[in-house]
């Protein structure tokens, strides 16, 4: 593929996903560009599955600077692409792409990235030694251990709880040669606690809550959520009725994310915190 990054500036950038009307994106890189002074633009553009291909080709073909794909093409942008960094290897899924400089497609993934940066630079929680709880064994989970596996000091331990155990079960086995990892049933974990537990089951997209029994949460406990509403989620309500000392939503994850797409596409890394805000007050 012709590399168009190096004969002049990229400024076409977009989000491709269906549904797409929804997305938060547009307002997000908007914000960072406006932060960093870079010119550029951001659009969300709705791709359909039969489509996903010929679009991404045509789109960097045409001089397009990069993409950020979300649901349903993310594993779809894994296969297409020439190259993965590690960690989107790892989450068998990539929701940033770009050209490199050999003029390859290069998939990323920086969903998990997101959230730890979320978590460390926007909440000063650090996961390191701690032990950690995932609820959920489905993608988001895989590009959140995808990203710990990348970490320099880890977690003691890390329990994959799912619904359907075998889903866990096969995750915590791709991961146990990076990780100190196990997978879990819900009512196994009544005789454990946790440090750290992260919501990654789509359970609060349904108004429901993921069936974790409240012993579970240690003295200090925080509760992150990776979906995000205007109002605090089911899960997040409950994190703080049964005393977790913090309870996070996963707008900072989206934020993250796309901080770090930014950086790889701009080379300069923008500020979260005040975007962060810009959205809360302008849901
Ligand atoms: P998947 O469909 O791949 O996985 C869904 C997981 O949720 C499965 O493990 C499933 O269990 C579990 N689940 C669904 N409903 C329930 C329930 N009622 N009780 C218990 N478990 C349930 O989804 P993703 O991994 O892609 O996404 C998960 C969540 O993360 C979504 O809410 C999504 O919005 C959010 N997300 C947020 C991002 C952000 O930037 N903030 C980025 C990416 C995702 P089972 O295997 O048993 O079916």
């Amino acid at each position: 593929m012709v590399n168009h990054q190096e004969s002049g500036s990229p400024t076409r950038y977009a989000v491709i996903g269906s549904p797409i009307a929804h997305s938060k994106s547009p307002l997000i890189h908007s914000l960072f560009a406006e932060q960093t002074k870079q010119h550029l633009t951001y659009e969300a553009i709705e791709v359909l599955e039969a489509e996903f291909e010929s679009f991404v080709n045509a789109f960097f073909e045409s001089g397009g600077g990069g993409l950020n794909v979300t649901l349903p093409h993310k594993e779809r942008a894994f296969a297409l692409a020439e190259v993965t960094t590690p960690r989107a290897s790892l989450a068998r899924a990539v929701n940033t792409l770009s050209l490199n400089k050999a003029g390859q497609l290069e998939g990323d993934n920086t969903d998990g990235a997101g959230l730890l940066n979320d978590l460390y630079l926007n909440h000063r929680v650090s996961i390191e030694s701690k032990r950690l709880l995932i609820l959920g064994a489905g993608g988001a989970t895989r590009g959140v251990l995808a990203a710990i596996a990348d970490l320099a000091n880890k977690p003691a331990a890390i329990t994959v709880a799912n619904r359907t155990l075998a889903k866990a079960t096969a995750l915590a086995s791709d991961f146990a040669s990076r990780l100190a990892i196990t997978a879990s049933g819900y009512d196994a974990l009544d005789d454990q606690q946790f440090d750290v537990i992260i919501n990654g089951t789509s359970a609060s997209l349904g108004g429901e809550l993921p069936p974790v029994p409240p012993s579970v949460i240690a003295p200090d406990c925080c509760c992150y959520d990776m979906m995000y509403a205007a109002e605090p989620t089911l899960f997040l309500k409950w994190a703080k009725a049964q005393g977790a000392a913090q309870a996070i939503d996963g707008l900072g994850m989206l934020v993250g994310q796309a901080a770090l797409a930014f950086t790889r596409w701009r080379g300069i890394e923008p500020t979260t915190a005040d975007v962060i805000q810009a959205l809360r007050v302008h849901p």
